[in-house]
């Protein structure tokens, strides 16, 4: 029975097995992991295929959305029929078809105060594909709270952010963006508009984060902000810095 169970990984992950840079070490590091998925819209449709498909070992998804009709846009893995239904289930269904050794968690709820640490605790990383900012800013207190890495990804139009927040001790979601002068609501879909391929180019991008931060491999978006712009087919990182007067740092550290 083991000699079966590792011929089916070295041949599904073989690709992965391939590639130096993963290794054996680094799939098994994966199928380790457990990774909390808050939001299961445009980024998080992108993002469960990946991680699932990459064999991450649990995947914990919240949302409390049911599927819609203008959500089929960018949102690739419901369909029609789907319309209606809670996201949080066809998103575990597909997980669960994809790849039967991925562990998936269902959180049906709203991002409130049922949404506490002792969730966030049961993770390694935490993956934000929400789109406001007030879920953003509850997530990323309790990331800094409990000091885990969360990786966010932001949508508007042709444009998607990227980053790192809230590893060894680098910038949080608030020193980036909740300062006076900063609009981080300009990375709200829902007023702004937003191309399918947009959330889905944000979306591989945090799986790849999240891929390296597990392997130990690669630079990482520490204290950088990739952002990239598929109007104009060009990308850019920015360096961005911890907030010495960021209130969440300082509240939790
Ligand atoms: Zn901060």
């Amino acid at each position: 029975m083991d000699n079966q169970i590792d011929s089916e990984f070295l041949e599904r992950y073989k690709r992965h097995i391939l590639m130096k840079s993963i290794g054996g070490q680094g799939q098994k590091k994966l199928g380790q992991a457990k990774v909390l998925l808050v939001g299961l819209g445009g980024i998080g449709s992108t993002v469960l295929q990946h991680l699932s498909a990459v064999g991450i070992g649990k995947v914990g998804l919240v949302d409390k959305d049911t599927i819609a009709l203008s959500n089929l846009q960018r949102q690739t893995i419901y369909k029609y029929e789907d319309i209606g239904k809670k996201k949080v289930s066809m998103a575990s269904n597909f997980i669960k078809n994809l790849n039967k050794s991925v562990e998936v968690i269902e959180y049906d709820m709203f991002l409130n105060s049922d949404f506490s640490a002792r969730i966030i605790e049961e993770y390694d990383i935490i993956l934000d594909g929400t789109d406001n900012i007030e879920s953003r800013e509850l997530i990323n207190r309790h990331c800094v709270r409990n000091k885990k890495p969360l990786i966010f990804g932001g949508v508007s139009g042709w444009e998607g952010l990227v980053s790192l927040f809230v590893y060894k001790n680098s910038a949080c979601f608030s020193c980036t963006f909740s300062r006076p002068g900063k609009r981080a609501d300009i990375f709200d879909c829902s007023s702004e508009g937003v191309l399918g391929v947009t959330t889905s180019l944000v979306g591989t991008l945090m799986v790849a984060e999240t891929i390296k931060l597990i392997c130990g491999t690669g630079p990482l978006l520490t204290n950088k902000l990739l952002v990239c712009d598929a109007l104009n087919g060009e990308t850019e990182v920015l360096n961005i810095k911890k907030n010495k007067k960021c209130e969440v740092c300082l509240q939790f550290n």
